[in-house]
């Protein structure tokens, strides 16, 4: 028998749920569909798992850290028990899930789950397991999936992907990482402080190549202090597998070198779900990665079909992807209300340690869009709370309109910078200016108060001014 909604969703991930909870709290009758478990990728095999694993990583590092003042425990005193540290990640996951994915699911009313694979057959209707869903407003959230590159060689070796590697029941004695991006920096630190072996192969000039210069450095300085192999300019030429070991044959400036590994990681990004959900039978357009093309209001091609998270590849994290999926909602059922996403409003954080955080514009995208700015970088070490907690790496820049002083956008690489960089959101979407930052009073000592310091070094050399000064 065939069924019909005010709204169907493709996907059940944190951008589906966003989207779910917007229009049934406007009274709107929704289906969503889940081919898979449901939460999608954050709950399961993304941000949940991956930051439980990263933060236990970091009480092994700081319980080393603490050893140095006599405090704390060495290297070998108490080798990582991974059965437990496995269990606690399962426990968090499945806490989080029955709360934030479950028990909302059975708190929404008006919402019907179907678990199976949905497939347009026209614009105006999916199907799943030989039944037929009818609705004038669709929105796919079908997320993405790993990139796995075309190598030679690949097919015989033992690898692994971003979502496989938060699965893993033990640690491998030695990981090598093809892709030096987020998920490379992020896992690639968590398993060497966890007593694995780490090489990075990136094949771009540097790691994190989209996140401003300055800070990748900083960034890759901090892995290579901590013994993390980072290799740039990699040249991937094929790869074996020679008994119980993986091989990658690279050439790094015009030298062959050969990396052994016991496993491999592909992180060289994601691909959208978008093959295989019936999408050429709508005439939704996508970019020439397979991406959905959307404009700002996050409607597609076709009329009556609108896409939102991952599957969009912009900036592919769940709190732009639940925005994206509300930007859509609101414009369904209030067409008019002049919702559009945001980007540049949008805070983000990789979660090495120290954290890489940025919002707002790059210096170039800040020229780009024709402001004449100006920039001011500090290194973390000016920061006196950094010297309290010891954790000196890293540096905060910042890129202000010369003319008005209103800040456009704020970088940084500190430990905690995931947290300080919301205080920088607040201020670009308050449209604050650096006087405005370097004027609040921040908690002393606190690493936030580094973000007071950068604003007051537009105009003055900080190492002169005493504490809390102003
Ligand atoms: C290792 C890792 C760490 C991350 N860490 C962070 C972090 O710390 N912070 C952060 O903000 N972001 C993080 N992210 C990114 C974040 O997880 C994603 O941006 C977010 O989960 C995308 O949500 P989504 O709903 O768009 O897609 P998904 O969560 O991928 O959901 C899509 C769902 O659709 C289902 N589906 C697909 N096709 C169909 C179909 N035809 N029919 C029915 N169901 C279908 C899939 O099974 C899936 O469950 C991380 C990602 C990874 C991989």
């Amino acid at each position: 028998m065939d069924a019909t909604y005010d709204l169907i969703i493709l996907g059940s991930g944190s951008t589906a749920f966003a989207a779910a909870l917007r229009a049934t709290s406007c009274g709107a009758r929704v289906l969503m569909f889940e081919k898979s478990v449901l939460g999608g990728t954050c709950i399961n095999w993304g941000c949940i798992p991956s930051k439980t694993l990263i933060h236990a990583a970091l009480y092994k590092h700081e319980a080393l850290l603490g050893s140095r003042l006599g405090i704390g425990s060495d290297e070998n005193a108490h080798p990582v028990d991974a059965e437990r540290l496995f269990k606690h990640r399962e426990t968090v996951v499945a806490r989080l899930r029955q709360e934030r994915y479950l028990d909302v699911l059975g708190s929404m009313k008006g919402l019907d789950l179907v678990k199976g694979t949905a497939r347009f057959s026209d614009s105006r209707t999916v199907v799943c397991d030989d039944r037929h869903y009818h609705s004038g407003r669709f929105l796919v959230a079908t997320g993405g999936n790993p990139r796995i590159p075309n190598l030679p060689g690949l097919e015989k070796c033992d690898y692994f992907t971003s979502r496989s590697a938060l699965l893993l029941k033990k640690f491998p004695a030695s990981l090598v990482i093809i892709g030096g991006g987020v998920i490379a920096v992020e896992l690639g630190q968590m398993y060497h402080r966890l007593g694995c072996r780490v090489t990075i192969l990136e094949h771009g000039p540097r790691v994190l190549p989209t996140v401003e210069h300055e800070l990748s450095a900083a960034l890759e300085g901090v892995l290579v202090k901590e013994r993390i192999t980072v290799v740039t300019n990699v040249k991937f030429c094929s790869l074996d597998r020679l008994g119980e070991l993986n091989v990658v044959y690279a050439d790094v400036d015009g030298m062959r070198h050969k990396f052994t590994c016991e496993k491999l990681l592909i992180a060289v990004g994601t691909e959208p779900a978008t093959s295989g959900i019936g999408l050429e039978t709508t005439g939704v357009a996508l970019d020439n990665k397979g991406f959905i093309i959307t404009d700002r209001q996050m409607r597609s091609s076709v009329a009556g079909i609108w896409a939102a998270g991952d599957v969009v590849g912009k900036m592919m994290i769940a709190t732009v992807g639940a925005r994206e999926g509300i930007v859509a909602v609101d414009d369904m059922f209030n067409e008019g209300c002049g919702c559009a996403i945001d980007y540049l409003a949008a805070p983000m954080a990789i979660f090495t340690d120290p954290e890489v955080a940025m919002v707002g514009h790059t210096e170039d995208s800040a020229r780009q869009a024709g402001f004449d700015c100006v920039v001011n970088c500090m290194p973390v070490s000016a920061i006196p709370k950094a010297h309290v907690t010891g954790m000196t790496d890293g540096m905060i820049k910042m890129i202000a309109d010369r003319e008005s002083g209103r800040l456009l956008g704020v970088h940084l690489v500190c430990h905690r910078g995931a947290d300080m960089i919301n205080e920088a959101a607040l201020a670009l979407h308050m449209r604050a200016t650096v006087t405005d930052l370097a004027t609040t009073m921040h908690v002393y000592p606190s690493i936030g108060e580094g973000l007071k310091l950068c604003a007051q070094g537009f105009n003055r050399d900080i190492s002169l001014l005493s504490c809390c000064a102003e």
